[in-house]
Formats: structure tokens, sequence, C-alpha cells
């Protein structure tokens, strides 16, 4: 089975999942941009001025980078790390904010907004509106303005916009319906830019294929520095944008494990977690059909983790198409897990980890018990912990 052959297809589906659900306002806008991403991912100038920008402003290609203490632990195989946290701004989001804002640029959008969780996409967004001069509105949840407070300075030094949000569990699904609701209204000058393989059509397919440069590039280092491809690759999944990327490019190399860890929180049994892939059911939010978690009767349930990025009752469509599918594994790593994980890292290999990135790591005492003293996994460090240092701090009882 060739599972991505045309997908999404022409209506933005993947199997049973995806599509455009939104206000009819929205469905001009959308079919401008899908037809102006159509025109420009095919013109070898903006491919050009894509990856120029990766390589000078974001510093692409990132290593992967073997983490030797890492792998002594576990004892079975070589555990190598994408550096995505290396990247500038700090994690794997910029791949994406680089590659939408030329895209506002082509269309001659003036002004853009963005939703942000852990304030990474905020950053990300409000650094490229600062480089091509846009005014930047970036919506926010309360509950993520407290725990990311350096993040929303950061957004506010680069000189764009902090809307709270208060609404729902004031975080990033509250923060999204309110950017939605912004574009709903002033569609015609401004640019949304989406930060993860959510959303509608053709989003999921614009933010995977910009973040695809990490799986690209892993397929390189891959072969230069084990001579074949990885037996795994590990990713945390909160919209599920880092691992998309990372896996999009070994879809077809079926040989190749591709596992995403979402966020188990308290822990999947009960019920207080961000794990829509595990526990989830199909249904409609932010203008795509896919995993969900919701009640009985349709209603969006409260979702809880650590990690502020992780902390979303959606996932992208993609991501439950690869799951029905079977081509992708799915699993889930607790609030705790994902906190010893963020210690081990920092302490064995001097790499400190976002909390999100935390729970890739917490997978490995389980996945390196099933492989090998030959393989080789990799797990994609979508970005570096320094946000975090508050959030761990005040759960190890240290006072800052
Ligand atoms: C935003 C974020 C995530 C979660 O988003 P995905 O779209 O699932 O990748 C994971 N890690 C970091 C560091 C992030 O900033």
């Amino acid at each position: 089975m060739s599972i991505n052959d045309n997908f999404p297809d022409k209506n933005g589906f993947f199997g049973d999942y995806g599509g455009k659900f939104v206000p009819e306002t929205l469905m001009y806008a959308l079919d401008e941009l899908e037809t102006t991403y159509n025109k420009l991912k095919s013109s070898p100038e903006f491919i050009d001025e894509f990856y120029k920008d990766l390589s000078h402003f974001v510093g692409r290609p990132s290593p992967l980078y073997l983490a030797k203490r890492l792998s002594d632990q576990y004892g079975s195989g070589n555990i190598w790390l994408k550096r995505e946290d290396l990247n500038h701004t700090g994690a794997h989001k910029i791949n994406n904010t680089v590659g939408q804002i030329l895209l506002a640029k082509h269309m001659g959008k003036k002004r853009i907004i963005a939703e942000t969780g852990a304030g990474q996409h905020g950053v990300a967004t409000a650094t490229v509106a600062a480089r091509l001069g846009l005014e930047c509105h970036i919506y926010m949840g309360t509950e993520d303005v407290k725990r990311q407070s350096l993040n929303v300075y950061r957004i506010k030094l680069l000189g764009a916009h902090v809307h709270p949000v208060d609404s729902g569990s004031a975080t990033l699904k509250d923060a999204l319906n309110e950017a939605l609701r912004d574009w709903v209204t002033n569609v015609e000058d401004t640019y949304y830019i989406i930060g993860s393989v959510t959303g509608p059509h053709p989003y999921p397919l614009i933010v995977r294929d910009f973040n695809s440069v990490v799986g690209q590039e892993l397929i390189t280092q891959s072969q230069a520095l084990f001579n074949r491809n990885p037996d795994a690759i590990v990713a945390c999944v909160g919209g599920g944008s880092n691992a998309m990327g990372a896996f999009y490019p070994f879809i077809e190399k079926e040989d190749v494990r591709l596992i995403g860890v979402e966020a188990g929180g308290i822990g999947l049994e009960t019920g207080e977690h961000a794990a829509p892939l595990n526990d989830g059911t199909p249904g409609v939010l932010h203008g795509a059909r896919s995993y969900l978690m919701q009640d009985e009767i349709g209603q969006v349930k409260d979702t809880k983790s650590v990690s502020a990025g992780l902390d979303y009752p959606g996932v992208g469509p993609e991501h439950s198409w690869l799951k029905d599918t079977g081509r992708a594994e799915y699993v889930a790593v607790n609030d705790n897990d994902a906190l010893r994980a963020f210690h081990e890292v920092t302490k064995l290999e001097g790499i400190m980890p976002a909390l999100e990135t935390a729970h890739a790591f917490g997978y490995l005492p389980i996945l390196m018990k099933q492989l090998g003293k030959e393989s080789n996994v990799i797990v994609n460090v979508s970005g570096r912990g320094d946000k975090d240092i508050n959030t761990v701090a005040q759960i190890d009882g240290i006072e800052l």
C-alpha cells in the first residue's frame, strides 16, 4: 500500500480526516491560500528563497547527534538526537513560520496573526514578522501566559501584540478559537500563520511540507552516519508538526518505525491528559475532522499536561490517518515520566530538552527494551528547555 500517494486529496482529506469545516467567509481565503501555495511550491525562486532563509536565518541543517551516555544508559543500540533545539528561536516552529511568512509576502498581506501554547510558535511568528516589518498579533490563553511568561515577554520585545484569552480552559484551543475569530473579521488584509499540522485544509499540508525539511535531512544524515535507515523515529505529538515533519519523508520506508508520543498528563486511565489518539474519538475541531477529546455530546473536554505545547485536545488529521492505517504508532507518556526524562537527558548529555520533547525521551525505557544492540533510534529534539525552567523548579519545590 502506498499510504501518502496524492494525500491529502483535492478536498483536503487524509482518508476520513481533514477537510475544511469553516464559516463561508473563510472559504475564499482558504482557496486563495491553496492556489498561491500550489503555484509557489513548484517555483524554483520560491524554493530557493525558502531554503536560503532556512540556512542563513534558522541555521539549518540541524545536526544529528549521537547521544553516547544516554545510549549507554539503556545498553541497546544508538540513540541519535535531531537537534531542532539548535534552530534560531529554539524549536522546530521556525521552519514553518519562515515558510508561511513568505506566502504572506507573496500574497501582499500586511497583518499577521497566530495562536500560541507554550509561546514557541508566538516567538517564531513574531520573529519572522519583525524581520519583514509586518504588524503581528499573537493569541495566547491566560493559563499559558502565566506559565510561559518568558516567551510572552520575548514576543513583546519583538514588537508583536499579545492578546490573552480567558475563555474555556484558557489554553491553546481557546487561543486558536480567538485567532480564527480574528481571521474571519479581518480576512482581507490578514494572514493567519497556524503553528501546527492542524486547522482546515490546506494548513495541515502546508505546515507538514515546511517542516519536512527535518525528515529530508534525516534521510541524508542517517546514510552518512550509520549507512542505513533508522530503526525508529520518536517524536512528541501536540498538534503534530514536529512529528509529521520528521515522519513524512519516511512514510514509504516501511522498515522504519514511526512513533508519536502524546501527553499522558496524570495518566491515560484518569482521563486527565492530552492524548486524543490514545483516548479520543473522531470529531470536528478548528476546521478539520480528526481524533479529539470530547464527551458523549461532542463537547470538547479539558486537557491536562505539564507541557503547554502538548496541552491540546485535538491533533493533525494526517496523524489520525497514520494511526488508523497502522503506519505510525501512538503512545502516551505521563507528566512524571516526562519530568524524569527531562532530568536524565540534561544530566547525561548536557542538553536540556523542552518539556514537550521530554515526552519523546520518556518513551525510551520501553522502546529500547524492544530493540537490539545494533539498532539506531532517532529522537526528534523539537525544542530546548530554557522556557520550562520555572515550571520544573516549581515542581521540584525550588524557589528561583
Ligand atoms: C509547539 C511545540 C511542540 C508541539 O507541537 P507539534 O506541532 O506537535 O510539534 C513540541 N515541542 C516544542 C518544543 C514545541 O514548541
